[in-house]
């Protein structure tokens, strides 16, 4: 085997090991027209000096502790003209945003990589001398000439080269790639690294825009599809310029490019609501036939959603979906899609089908912290068994939630409750990493077995909507944390049931079931980090049998050597299994001998 190819193989088996933890585990004016041939004869030379600097760790980071310029200050509006030249991998960008400053200052910072050179800055209609401008570290300190305080808008023009993603969308930036027929195809996914990989916004989870106007300007042979509406596509020197327009809150990170030779499938899906909501699927040409049945999944996927959770979120925009080159990301009504068309014994497209997820948690519902992310991917994962249940009942339901409970890490709690950079919250050596997605989907579980199918939907509605009852148009997209979750199900419970969440969410171990079989006895107690109280209802059946016991302290049972005992037969209450570990262990020790194989093939080629 040829080096290259070894290298390829093993990117791709590293590839393969990241979606398995997944799995178990998203009218151009005139000015624009002038703006193009501004491009076509810009100075490139100046966009490779920028090239001298790399996207600083500030850029790198998105969410944490905000700087001082950006307290009080919220971006209300973005016009967005992004001229994007896949030759160069570089971009030519026009913005211009509405600012509010909640008091008095003249010192404001906006997030924008520092790999960009700002060509000019304006205040409010005038030029900001260079002079009253930085950006040494990814925070572009504007100091202005007078005080603003309430509404202001800034224009910023700049251009370079755009972080170029290493490994999208977990390593984020641009992804620019060719479709096999060797033409553009170029997608952005910045989650981790947040919108200032590309465009000047404030990088936290608060830092969502009311309203966006994003216009793209490609050569003329590709198609630019992003968020919201398409308002307009005009042409003009063999380019084109697509305008997109956003009219509710997005999240920052779910801002995306997404340009190639695409066509486009579209229809409208009549909703359990009454009403039509567009659905669009820009795919490549190449995969008509493929992406005509992926399309068919979406109006069942649509009626799942609707009918357990509720209503579309953005249904006055669209339901869209983009073929992008990398694996796939929410990003708000135009997720990304990069899954080959796979299709799994479950018998749906579970990458399509957990990003789409994310419209409801992530999109409309927004952790007010990355601390909180698990409310983003624990739903989102808890979905895909939720569907499979929907679909095809309890078997597969609980073989999905199997599959999941194979990658649990139980090293750092699900939240600790203190502000976290996204990047944090996925380091495993620091934060709880994966297991926002599998564990919190299987402590959602427990949690439903727990309160009944009534409190658990009704408190996933009032925490997506604020309301029980949503219908389109009594709702708007909202943030939350965990604590809030917390008091939701209190109060619709009319219990109180923090030691759950005590257990689950704010410790690192699960709750460890000690049995001690005798001849004649059968004695069970909890073993819980901290020896916090975990008085869950847990079924034992004894011959067919089942009682349910409450371990407030150790409890025997009398149970003789011919008696079949299962504890837990239900698999309601998820724990501390040794078979898994077992299991873990065995599964690290192949992945770690196959590495060691590798590495071992690749001194031999490179010899
Ligand atoms: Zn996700």
């Amino acid at each position: 085997m040829r080096l290259s190819a070894l290298k390829n193989k093993l990117i791709s088996d590293k590839t393969l090991v990241s979606i398995a933890l997944v799995t178990a585990l998203s009218a151009c004016t005139s000015t624009g027209d002038k703006l193009v041939d501004n491009v076509a004869n810009s100075d490139m030379a100046n966009v490779d000096a920028s090239q001298q600097l790399t996207s600083s760790d500030y850029s790198k980071k998105s969410g944490g502790v905000a700087p001082i310029r950006q307290h009080g200050l919220i971006m209300q509006y973005a016009d967005l003209h992004f001229t994007v030249l896949p030759d160069t991998k570089s971009l030519v960008v026009k913005s211009k945003l509405k600012l509010t400053s909640a008091k008095p200052t003249t010192a404001v910072s906006v997030d924008l990589d520092r790999v960009f050179q700002i060509d000019r800055v304006m205040v409010n209609g005038s030029v900001l001398p260079a002079s009253n401008y930085s950006n040494p570290n990814g925070e572009l300190q504007l100091n202005l000439l007078s005080e603003v305080s309430g509404e202001f808008e800034v224009q910023i023009d700049y251009q370079g080269k755009p972080r170029e993603a290493i490994r999208a969308p977990w390593d984020g930036g641009f992804d620019w790639k060719k479709t096999k027929s060797g033409e553009h195809w170029i997608a952005t996914a910045v989650q981790g690294e947040g919108c200032d990989l590309f465009w000047p916004c404030i990088d936290q989870p608060y830092g969502e825009v009311q309203n966006m106007d994003i216009k793209i300007t490609v050569p003329d042979n590709l198609v630019a599809a992003s968020n919201g509406v398409l308002m307009d596509v005009s042409s003009n020197n063999g380019q084109k310029t697509f305008h997109w327009q956003t009219s509710s809150l997005h999240n920052t990170y779910a801002i995306a490019l997404n340009i190639g030779p695409y066509d486009v499938l579209e229809s409208i899906y009549k909703s359990v609501f009454g009403n039509d909501i567009p659905v669009s699927f820009y795919h490549l040409k190449e995969n008509t036939e493929k992406s005509k049945v992926l399309f068919e999944e979406i109006p069942p996927m649509l009626d799942f959603f609707e009918t357990v959770i509720g209503p579309y979120p953005f249904g006055n925009e669209k339901m869209g979906v983009a073929e992008t080159p990398h694996l796939g990301m929410e990003h708000q009504t135009i997720n990304a899609y990069g899954n080959n068309y796979r299709k799994d014994e479950f018998g749906y497209d579970w990458l399509l089908h957990h990003e789409f997820a994310h419209e409801w948690f992530g999109n409309q519902l927004t952790n007010n912290n990355w601390d909180h992310m698990w409310l983003h991917e624990g739903f989102g994962s808890y979905m895909q068994p939720l569907y499979t249940q929907y679909l095809h009942g309890d078997m597969a339901y609980k073989a999905h939630l199997f599959k999941q409970r194979i990658g649990l890490i139980n090293k750092f709690p699900i939240v600790s409750n203190k502000p976290l950079a996204v990047e944090e919250v996925y380091n495993r050596k620091v934060g709880p990493g994966n297991d926002i997605y599998a564990k919190g989907s299987l402590i959602l579980h427990s949690l439903r077995e727990l309160i009944g199918d009534e409190a658990f939907f009704d408190a996933t509605r009032q925490l997506v909507y604020g309301t029980t009852k949503p219908v389109p148009g009594n709702f708007a997209p909202r943030f939350s944390d965990t604590n809030e979750f917390i008091s939701i199900v209190n109060n619709i419970t009319g219990e109180n049931l923090q030691w759950f969440f005590d257990v689950y969410i704010y410790q690192a171990m699960l709750p460890e079931l000690i049995m001690e079989r005798t001849e004649q006895s059968l004695t069970l107690r909890w073993e819980i980090e901290n020896n916090r109280p975990f008085p869950i209802p847990l079924d034992v059946s004894i011959n067919g049998k089942v009682r349910t016991l409450i371990l407030d302290e150790p409890k025997t049972i009398e149970v003789s050597r011919k008696d079949v005992v299962i504890v837990d037969p239900l698999s309601k209450v998820l724990r501390h299994q040794e078979n898994i570990e077992r299991y873990k262990a065995y599964l690290k020790a192949q992945r770690e001998m196959k590495m060691a194989e590798f590495n071992k093939e690749i001194k031999k080629a490179e010899k």
